[in-house]
């Protein structure tokens, strides 16, 4: 890898639309924890959700793409006042990942998205974040009460059949060894018989880290801009790290977009650091 500035960035063409990740709120959470990427206001809660127009003329736009999978994101994409609307509307397109902190999935949520994926021929999948097996120590990355709501949450779901997976963000620099050992057992201990690839481990990303460029030479690396766009209220980015980033910035909408990404950032650093994709959920794993 050699500093910006001294080698030309690599760029990414995206070979098809099959991921499209939508954020519903880009500053809306109903936590603040410690390690958060995202860069709240202090002192203001911020409701800035994304019009339903908005997703809708999206999904017209693309109605030609093989889209697989449609991501929900946020900040928190389920305290969107119109939630469960789009996601009906989502799961008419393709399957659906909601990705959550988890803390408002609790048994009754649980039974009523069952219900509702029941109405669509498309799943429901579930992402959510807990960073470390031990209580205490997750809940110093995250805020008090992370671990119980994330655990909660996906013992909810089980009871309905839903199987979330697991996204940890290595934030205790361990092995991934070490860290699918520990989950496995806090999770046979709560009655949950969670598998390997429903455990995702995602490497840190540091904001204060030196800007080293990234050097993508191997073309296999699974990127989350080979096959995905996100869309924000402010139009279309290349993924969820750049989502509202002048850097990401691809295009107003889904008419008019390029499908080239330059890989110049801090955050395409970290995606190199990873085995797999940070967002996208990499079905080769459960083959
Ligand atoms: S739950 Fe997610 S979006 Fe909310 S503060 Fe934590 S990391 Fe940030
Ligand atoms: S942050 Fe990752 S997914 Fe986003 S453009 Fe850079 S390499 Fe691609």
């Amino acid at each position: 890898m050699s500093k910006i500035g001294i080698c030309t960035a690599s760029t990414v063409e995206m070979a098809e639309l099959n991921n499209l990740f939508i954020e519903l709120t880009s500053k809306c959470c109903n936590q603040h924890c410690r390690n958060c990427y995202i860069d709240f206001p202090k002192y203001k809660k911020v409701e800035d959700f994304i019009n339903t127009e908005i997703i809708k003329t999206a999904l017209n736009d693309t109605v030609n793409d093989n889209i697989e999978c449609i991501y929900l994101t946020g900040a928190e994409p389920m305290l969107h006042p119109d939630f469960n609307a789009i996601l009906r509307l989502c799961l008419k397109r393709s399957n659906v990942c909601i990705c959550t902190n988890g803390s408002l999935i609790n048994e009754k949520k649980s039974r009523f998205l069952k219900k509702v994926e029941s109405e669509s021929s498309n799943e429901i999948f579930f992402k959510i974040s807990i960073d470390h097996y031990n209580e205490i120590t997750n809940d110093e990355f995250r805020y008090r009460g992370a671990f119980r709501h994330g655990i909660f949450a996906i013992k909810s779901l089980y009871k309905y059949n839903f199987k979330p997976i697991v996204v940890v963000t290595n934030y205790s620099n361990e092995s991934d060894q070490s860290l699918y050992e520990g989950f496995y057992k806090v999770f046979k201990n709560a009655g949950l018989n969670i598998d390997l690839p429903h455990i995702q481990i995602n490497p840190v990303y540091n904001k204060t880290e030196e800007l080293i460029a990234p050097d993508f030479k191997e073309n296999s690396k699974k990127l989350d801009c080979k096959n995905g766009r996100i869309l924000t209220s402010n139009g279309i980015y290349s993924c969820p790290f750049l989502a509202n980033d002048y850097r990401g910035r691809c295009g107003g909408n889904f008419q008019d977009y390029t499908k080239k990404c330059s890989l110049e950032t801090n955050f395409c650093s970290t995606c190199q650091k990873a085995n797999s994709y940070m967002f996208s959920i990499d079905y080769s794993k459960f083959q």
